[in-house]
């Protein structure tokens, strides 16, 4: 690996050079099958695509680089990723949880523990010592945590969080999504996984669906995610792959104006009197912003959340009059999107009703903040 800055090397794309034709990006490599040799070895050390693909290879390695790990893979999607690590639990083994994360894989979890036999435990994350008393001096297998936590944007401590895994014997998995590695390398706060959903600020352009995860170190958990990855078949596809990593060439600049917009905004609305509150961890008024110093560098990510007066109707009516924002799920792209929770999960979110998530892209600041400003009439 080369001496240059992380920044450098993923906008080089890690000084990549195809040998055959001297081009400076990688090619696409669509083949499912590898040959082998007279004496039927593998002749390059692959021989088939559920197994091993050049082109993810690639993105792995530039995210591993992100990260600091040890090694990543490349998964179909963030919920294939999520999913291979509570696979490789066992039936019986405790795990604990957030009870606010991505909606999507919290339903998941509570679905699959039952069916899979997996003693979970959740916390609330706002409350100061809940993952402590949750995990209740007993042996764990797996903490799983995602900060900030989507959509309430809630701070949790990773280097608290690794400390308690780790003393119940658990593991601490970080769903890094929204920090980014450009943000936060939760390796380096003691995390032993981070996953991410690389179809938002990895990929930033809204046009692929794929997850990854990084271990801090290559053991025997690690060797069962990669034989749960390639028999269960969660992998990503070769144009997927050359996708994301053209995406990762830019995520630096990216996440960088995304969180720098998504501040300003923040701190425009912040005492906005249409607004009961302006949830973000960059703002000093957020409970988890003095954990966010901690552990986020060079922004607090580009993503926040409006409550706005007057309940569900009102934030529906609000983000009808917008113009710029644009209604739709995911986050983490370009271009910027606005999304009611509460209308997507349904009466038994714990959402709050008037919680309208804003996902703040590269467009220009100022026309951002017009647009809600109108919106909010
Ligand atoms: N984690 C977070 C924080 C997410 O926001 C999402 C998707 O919205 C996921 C995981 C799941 O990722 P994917 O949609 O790529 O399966």
């Amino acid at each position: 690996m080369s001496k240059s800055s992380i920044e450098s090397d993923i906008a080089q794309g890690l000084h990549f050079i195809d040998e055959a034709t001297g081009g400076v990006v990688p090619p696409i490599q669509p083949s499912t099958t590898f040959v082998r040799d007279a004496d039927y070895e593998l002749l390059r050390g692959r021989g088939y695509a559920r197994d091993h693909n050049p082109g993810f290879e690639h993105a792995e390695n530039m995210l591993c680089r992100m990260e600091g790990g040890a090694d990543a893979k490349l998964f179909a999607s963030g919920m294939a990723a999520a999913a291979t690590v509570f696979q490789s639990l066992a039936p019986g083994d405790r795990v604990v949880c957030p009870s606010v994360m991505y909606w999507g894989l919290r339903g998941w979890l509570v679905d699959f523990a039952k069916t899979w036999g997996l003693d979970l435990v959740q916390f609330d994350a706002t409350q100061d010592g809940a993952l402590e008393q949750a995990l209740d001096g007993r042996p764990a297998k797996l903490v799983w945590i995602e900060t900030p936590c989507n959509p309430t944007w809630d701070v949790i401590s990773i280097a608290e969080s690794a400390k308690l895994a780790h003393d119940a014997g658990a593991v601490l998995a970080v769903d890094s999504t929204v920090a980014t590695p450009v943000l936060t390398q939760p390796i380096v706060h003691g995390a032993d996984l981070v996953m991410h959903s690389a179809t938002k600020y990895l990929n930033g352009h809204g046009d692929v669906v794929s997850g990854a995860l990084v271990t801090a170190k290559e053991d025997a958990l690690w060797e069962r995610i990669g034989v749960l990855r390639g028999e269960g078949g969660a992998i990503a596809g070769s144009f997927d792959a050359y996708l994301l990593q053209r995406g990762m060439r830019t995520v630096f600049l990216r996440v960088r104006q995304s969180s720098a917009s998504a501040l300003a905004i923040a701190k425009h609305f912040e005492n906005d009197k249409r607004l009961e509150r302006v949830s973000y961890p960059g703002l000093e008024s957020h409970p988890g912003h003095a954990i966010a110093k901690t552990q986020m560098s060079g922004g607090f990510s580009g993503m926040l959340s409006f409550m706005v007066n007057g309940g569900a109707e009102a934030a529906l009516a609000f983000i009808r009059r917008l113009k710029l924002f644009i209604p739709a799920t995911s986050l983490g792209g370009v271009e910027s999107l606005v999304e009611h929770r509460y209308s997507i999960e349904g009466a038994d979110s714990p959402i709050p009703e008037n919680l309208v998530r804003l996902s703040v892209g590269i467009e220009r600041v100022e026309d951002l903040i017009a647009d809600l400003d109108q919106a909010l009439g």
